[in-house]
């Protein structure tokens, strides 16, 4: 606000407070609250301020500062907003970060001003997505008791496109000493992991050697 708004404001507060116009006063206040305009909000503010009841302990007459405009006009502003977002409406696929920030920034100054009904925020509905929900439904299954395949839900691998457990993983493996469970790798007499299964677990599983 210019000097010559400050002293009209000045003047609202003189009608509660009886301060005397001064020329050093209006000079301040239009320094300490040049970024606010004198609109109905700025002076609603000062009338707040007089208006409110008296603190816990509060004694003497009140005197209002360019802080006290500044607070009670952003609550002002902050309650006409309330617990609402701004309507969301489809802008210009090209709009730029700057341009929507703009727009959003303008939204919300239109809602705070009351010319504009900001929009309630909804509850969400619904469930997740189906896929989601079917990944859901593995959790807190038991996960099986073997150190070298990770436990994956029927048709995850496939999904996530991990090559399925070969065949020959899918079958215990029969050869004395080895005896590895189904989907554990075969074991060296040394109990180092194999790089291939034993032939008679390639046989058992019926799959191609
Ligand atoms: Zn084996």
């Amino acid at each position: 606000m210019t000097p010559d708004e400050a002293a009209r404001l000045l003047a609202a507060a003189a009608a509660f407070d009886n301060r005397q116009p001064s020329e050093i006063a209006k000079q301040a206040w239009a320094s300490a609250l040049r970024d606010l305009p004198l609109d109905d909000d700025t002076f609603d503010a000062v009338a707040r301020y007089y208006s409110a009841p008296a603190a816990p302990g509060e004694t003497g007459r009140r005197w209002i500062e360019p802080h006290h405009v500044r607070s009670h006009r952003t609550k002002i502003r902050e309650e006409r907003l309330g617990a609402t977002t701004p309507a969301y409406s489809p802008a210009d696929p090209d709009e730029t970060a700057q341009d929507f920030v703009a727009r959003r920034r303008a939204q919300l100054r239109a809602i705070a001003d009351g010319r504009q009904t900001p929009t309630p925020i909804r509850s969400l509905t619904g469930g997740p997505h189906p896929t989601v929900a079917r990944q859901l439904a593995t959790v807190g299954r038991d996960i099986p008791d073997h150190a070298d395949e990770p436990y994956m839900p029927d048709g995850f691998r496939e999904a996530i496109g991990i090559a399925a457990t070969p065949p020959e993983l899918r079958v215990p493996c029969p050869k004395d000493g080895c005896k590895a469970p189904a989907r554990q790798h075969c074991k060296t007499p040394h109990g180092r992991r194999r790089a291939t299964p034993h032939q008679a677990r390639t046989d058992a599983a019926g799959a191609p050697s």
